[in-house]
């Protein structure tokens, strides 16, 4: 399992895709992509390798645009199918998120979602996940990371997540427990990965998330890290990567 991310001005897709591929070394069932393309979110995803969603991406989707994410999967809540491949978007379809790791409070999050009136059309706990960051953004009308944090201290389990906002496309935010989460951090463009290798040859420049740490990475403006349980600010240590 692994994620891939990229906000800048380069082409996002050839990035994702051949990122995803140096973490096939991770194991795992589906591969999936979402790019924001100027106007709206395309997402391509299917059960088996990164090149059956090359060949899926090429038919279904145009694969320009400057920011997207990348997922494979290992399944652990649903069986490896199309629908249960990241990402996953919310009900208003406008955030869209890629996770690994496992929600374990996914069942009781997801009643209480549905008896607020939201569907869902997988079997994922991720899918419940984005949803409840939608609910607490439109409940507590905040941003999309303070949602992101609120949502985060509701749920128990694992996980690295990378999520965005169709009608904000110039901002990824992400976090981790217990999962790896790398920013590589070039000149005006991150790229976010499971581990350095997606992005080594396009800087040397990283910062490595820790446990209970959030990022919010912004186009232009660089990336806050924050602690997810209290809100304080962790500063960004820039790390130079070795060859
Ligand atoms: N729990 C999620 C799922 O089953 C993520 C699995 C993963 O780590 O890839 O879809």
């Amino acid at each position: 399992c692994g994620i891939v991310g990229y906000i800048g001005t380069r082409e996002a897709y050839p990035i994702i895709i051949e990122g995803l591929k140096r973490l096939e070394y991770r194991g795992y069932d589906s591969a999936g992509i979402a790019l924001f393309d100027g106007t709206d979110l395309k997402v391509s995803k299917t059960k088996g390798k990164v090149s059956d969603l090359e060949e899926r991406a090429q038919k279904e989707i145009t694969k320009h645009g400057n920011i997207g994410i990348g997922h494979t999967r290992w399944a652990t809540h649903g069986v490896p199918n199309d629908v249960n491949s990241h990402p996953h978007l919310s009900n208003s379809g406008d955030l869209v998120i890629i996770h690994n790791g496992i929600i374990e409070n996914y069942e009781s999050l997801k009643q209480e979602l549905i008896s607020r009136g939201f569907t869902f059309k997988s079997d994922t706990d991720t899918e419940v996940l984005i949803n409840l960051i939608e609910d607490v953004k439109n409940q507590e009308n905040v941003k999309l990371g303070k949602a992101v944090q609120i949502a985060l201290n509701q749920v128990v389990g694992a996980y690295a997540i990378a999520v965005f906002d169709k009608t904000k496309p110039e901002e990824i935010v992400i976090a981790r427990l217990g999962s790896p989460l790398a920013v590589g951090v070039g000149e005006d463009e991150f790229f976010i990965a499971s581990d350095a290798s997606p992005f080594l040859e396009y800087t040397k420049n990283a910062i490595y998330l820790e446990d209970e740490e959030m990022a919010i990475i912004r186009f232009h403006k660089g990336i806050k890290v924050r602690k997810i349980k209290d809100d304080s600010i962790v500063p960004a240590y820039v790390q130079e990567l070795q060859m």
